[in-house]
């Protein structure tokens, strides 16, 4: 039997014949066709005008922070429950994440604690250079009471909408919610491009210039003219032409990915001790990665018993995030208690979750879930 991977690539016969027509076309740059059709595609997809496609999520982050001005001596408020590229690329412009605590009823960004931190902030007189909310799991974080926040404080928000491409929250796109979105193609993500990512913003000026950052700062000049440092940022046209036909079928995995979670979640109501990740009803989340909670004492195996009893059957699954404020790489950066994040990392596991997975594949994860054996009694 072969093995079941989390979130592996789904491609299809459009993939193929886009990216050949691609090839064939000999646009095969970081710049073409197909990479200003999918900056245009995608901008409609998630609803702001503009947009820019770049070699990487990570990239879009570290161009985000450079075009809001942030730098060296800046702080900048990052949920402590992310993958390790949020705080990354702040400490790429040489500023400080500060860490908070997730909230338990979206995983995301605690808005109390943000609301305490901006206050506190404000009253020792230096405020964050931005804020960085994360769309956790493809779950949107709680902008009825993010936004007006930062808009109170005069503090840009950044969007990490990297596993959230096709949710909504109040009727909106995922990504549409900061001065800045920026979303991920890498291979586990909902779309992918084998490694690609996308910076958007209403402000048509910023994106012009993360074009521009993206591609060495070179000015519009025949001789290399280049009057700030940039990146090579850019998505390669043959990439860009993966994402286009990706793009087509995102409705359809985003369906496939809820049908996903609420078969889990169907099929394991009756095994003790597993709960789900809480749907806020704000929002449609992806589903990207369906997570449990394992509750120890009422399961009888923790999280780490069970990841390992999948293992066996040859099913993948991942602990959810380890909190950023426990990675030695990050010991340096402010961070109060983090109960929440503690709690949702030892209890947390994300289930294989493909767009791709057949009736069959779900059979075999709840089953071996289902058939764990339970040593109190044994
Ligand atoms: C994947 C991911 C990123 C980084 O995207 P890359 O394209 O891999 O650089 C950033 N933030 C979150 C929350 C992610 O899941």
């Amino acid at each position: 039997m072969s093995r079941i991977l989390l979130s592996p690539p789904h491609m299809g016969d459009i993939e193929r014949q886009m990216l050949l027509d691609a090839f064939d076309s000999n646009w095969i740059a970081p710049v073409g066709p197909d990479i200003d059709a999918f900056e245009r595609e995608f901008a409609e997809v998630v609803g702001v005008p503009h947009a820019a496609a770049l070699s990487s999520g990570t990239a879009g982050l570290h161009l985000a922070l450079r075009l809001l001005g942030v730098g060296p001596g800046d702080e900048v408020i990052v949920p402590t429950l992310t993958f390790i590229a949020t705080a990354a690329a702040v400490t790429y412009v040489g500023a400080k994440p500060v860490l908070l605590d997730s909230e338990l009823a979206t995983w995301n960004l605690d808005p109390d604690l943000l609301a305490e931190e901006l206050a506190a902030a404000a009253k020792r007189g230096k405020l964050p250079a931005a804020v960085i909310a994360v769309d956790l799991y493809g779950q949107c974080a709680d902008y009825d009471r993010i936004v007006p926040l930062c808009e109170e404080y005069g503090v840009p928000l950044i969007e990490d909408a990297a596993e959230a491409l096709g949710a909504t929250y109040r009727g909106r796109p995922a990504g549409s919610f900061g001065r800045i979105g920026v979303f991920s193609f890498n291979g586990n993500k909902i779309i992918t491009t084998s490694g690609g990512g996308m910076l958007v913003s209403r402000d048509g000026d910023l994106v012009a210039r993360a074009r521009n950052l993206a591609s060495q700062a070179r000015m519009p000049v025949v001789h290399y003219q280049h009057e700030e440092i940039g990146y090579n940022y850019r998505l390669s046209n043959l990439l860009a032409a993966l994402g286009r036909a990706q793009l087509r079928s995102l409705p359809d995995r985003v369906r496939r990915k809820r049908e996903i979670f609420a078969f889990y979640r169907g099929a394991l109501a009756d095994v003790p001790g597993i709960d789900f990740m809480p749907i806020d009803p704000a929002g449609e989340p992806t589903c990207w990665l369906t997570c449990i909670l394992v509750d120890p004492d009422e399961h009888g195996m923790d999280r780490e018993k069970l990841r390992l009893h999948l293992d066996d059957e040859g099913i993948e699954s991942r602990p959810v995030w380890k909190p950023l404020h426990r990675q030695p790489a990050l010991a340096d950066a402010r961070c109060e208690a983090a109960p929440v994040a503690e709690h949702l990392f030892a209890r947390g596991l994300c289930l294989p979750s493909g767009s791709s997975m057949t009736p069959a594949d779900l059979g075999r994860v709840v089953g071996a879930i289902g058939a764990v054996p339970k040593w109190k009694t044994c």
